[in-house]
């Protein structure tokens, strides 16, 4: 399984993201918990990419490909699947994606979005950054990051949507609910698209 999940911050991605990873045995890729822990770590890629995170802007596009080209490719797990969790993020992201990816690792099979509206993700963020205190929960960080979302992210669903790889899932209720979800709109898919053996 080679997936990707979209959404908005605070949509459930990383939560669905491992238990997508755990049920499907592929790994789980986050970009955002990879600068998370460079930042931590103070490793060269986390000084690069500490500022933009703190402010709630999206780190460079060539910072971030290749850093997952560095993850997906010459750490070869892409032979096995993964599941993709905030990347791509920027039409060059997925552009990026689709140039290095195919050869090394096949074509995306699906694209999950994860449809949360603004107040939701809003209430969401600040319960979050009361009991894990991330760097970037702030309110005001929050509300950069939706609207970089909006700007830069959402007309990914678009470029999926035209390559029938868009399948929207309602993110709202208990993670247990929307995994549920998920699956079904999976099998409900591998249903409709039989592949050849
Ligand atoms: P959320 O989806 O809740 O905003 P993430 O953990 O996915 O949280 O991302 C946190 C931050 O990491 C982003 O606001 C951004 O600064 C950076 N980041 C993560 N993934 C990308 C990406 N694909 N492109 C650019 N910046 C990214």
């Amino acid at each position: 399984m080679r997936l990707v999940l979209l959404g908005p911050p605070g949509s459930g991605k990383g939560t669905q993201a491992a238990r997508l990873a755990a049920r499907h045995g592929v790994p789980a890729i986050s970009t955002g918990q990879i600068f998370e822990s460079d930042i931590a770590a103070g490793t060269p890629l986390g000084k690069q990419a500490e500022d933009y995170v703190r402010r709630g802007e999206l780190v460079p596009d060539t910072v971030v490909l290749e850093m997952v080209r560095e993850r997906l490719l010459d750490r070869s797990d892409c032979a096995q699947g993964f599941v993709l969790d905030g990347f791509p993020r920027t039409l060059p992201q997925a552009e990026g994606l689709d140039r290095n990816l195919v050869n090394a690792c096949g074509e995306l099979d699906v694209v999950i979005d994860l449809d949360v509206d603004e107040s939701e993700v809003l209430e969401r963020i600040a319960g979050r950054a009361r009991t894990e205190g991330r760097v970037d929960d702030t309110r005001e960080t929050a509300i950069n990051r939706l609207k970089v979302f909006t700007d830069e992210t959402a007309p990914l669903r678009r470029y999926y949507r035209d390559r029938a790889l868009l399948v929207t899932v309602d993110g709202t209720g208990s993670p247990d609910e929307v995994a549920d979800r998920i699956e079904a709109a999976l099998a409900d898919r591998a249903a409709r698209r039989p592949r050849l053996v």
